[in-house]
């Protein structure tokens, strides 16, 4: 099926990052019209839109657009929009950086709990000298939910570690060395470490919620680089203050930034890093979205489209 040929594309930027490239975008793409949502006296007139940090009702006033480009890898929020009418495309952004940035991350929160660095940092606050035997990583099983773009590249770099990987996807996933289980239950029961890097979708919404974390074996740590909504907060803390679980490490909060008053800012088991686990750059992803929007333009298809019914 061939799409329509753009000849002049007038492309909406949306949100505080997106706004950051606009200049670059434009340099980068001259023939294209770049506009703010206040340049555009008919906003009739705009066929895709550049995003990032999208919240509902932005794009309405848009009602021919047909494509949005995100700048984000995760799109929830666009895909839940319901002024985005289901024939909107929504492209999310694969940046060759990103699952880069997450595995440094993720490799990072693994070896230290994997070393115990947050019993020890706790035990220093209290001058406690406890020895604990450190097992090497082939002794240590780390559970991934979700097995895609960011959970594939973090399965590579925990085997190089010498981490005995398992995992659990919507569907089969052969990835060489990772065992991958079709009951979650059965995987949360052999992982110590469990890391979140699910869609947030219908389907994974709250997945992390007492049934999940009584699944897991006494003392597993929990690090979560997906979204703060798969976590039920007080389920959470529940399992925390209980000792059943050891330790959370929480790049992703259900309000963001993380309020104040929340227990998880004081909470001795839990580290908190503000939304940076897989940073996106604009010196690769410019070329992502430069990329798409002259397939658009061109009527070519489209890289990296989210299915709007799956919801990821
Ligand atoms: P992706 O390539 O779409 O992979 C998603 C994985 O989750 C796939 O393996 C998928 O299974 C699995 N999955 C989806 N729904 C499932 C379900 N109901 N049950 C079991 N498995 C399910 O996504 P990605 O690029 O790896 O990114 C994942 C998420 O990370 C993003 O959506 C975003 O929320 C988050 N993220 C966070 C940061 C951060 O800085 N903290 C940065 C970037 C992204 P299939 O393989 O069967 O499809």
């Amino acid at each position: 099926v061939s799409e329509p040929v753009h000849n002049a594309l007038n492309v909406v930027v949306i949100g505080k990052q997106a706004m950051n490239w606009f200049d670059a975008m434009q340099k980068a793409y001259p023939s294209v019209r770049f506009g703010t949502p206040d340049t555009w006296s008919d906003p009739l007139t705009v066929q895709a839109a550049v995003v990032s940090e999208p919240n509902a009702l932005s794009l309405r006033p848009y009602e021919n657009l047909q494509f949005v480009q995100s700048l984000w890898m995760g799109v929830d929020a666009l895909v839940a929009d319901p002024t985005l009418p289901a024939n909107v495309r929504i492209a999310r952004m694969v940046d060759p950086d990103m699952p880069i940035s997450m595995a440094e991350t993720v490799a990072a929160y693994v070896l230290w709990s994997h070393r115990f660095g947050d019993v020890f940092q706790r035990n220093q606050r209290d001058q406690i000298w406890q020895e604990i035997a450190q097992p090497l990583a082939r002794r240590r099983t780390v559970g991934l939910l979700g097995l895609g773009t960011l959970g594939s590249q973090c399965a590579r770099v925990l085997i190089q570690l010498g981490f005995q990987v398992v995992g659990w996807s919507r569907t089969a996933k052969p990835l060489s060395g990772v065992q991958v289980f079709d009951d979650l239950h059965a995987m949360l029961d052999v992982s110590e470490i469990v890391v979140n890097m699910l869609p947030l979708t219908e389907q994974t919404r709250g997945l992390l919620c007492a049934r999940t974390f009584s699944a897991m074996q006494p003392g597993a740590v929990l690090i979560n680089v997906g979204r703060g909504a798969h976590v039920i907060d007080n389920d959470l803390l529940e399992a925390l203050d209980s000792n059943h679980l050891r330790h959370a490490v929480l790049d992703v909060f259900n309000v963001e930034p993380l309020p104040t008053v929340h227990r998880f800012w004081t909470h001795p088991s839990v580290t908190v890093t503000p939304h940076v686990a897989a940073d996106s750059s604009q010196e690769t992803c410019m070329p992502v979205v430069i990329e798409n929007l002259r397939r658009f333009a061109e009527g070519l298809p489209l890289n990296n489209l989210v299915d709007r019914t799956r919801g990821y």
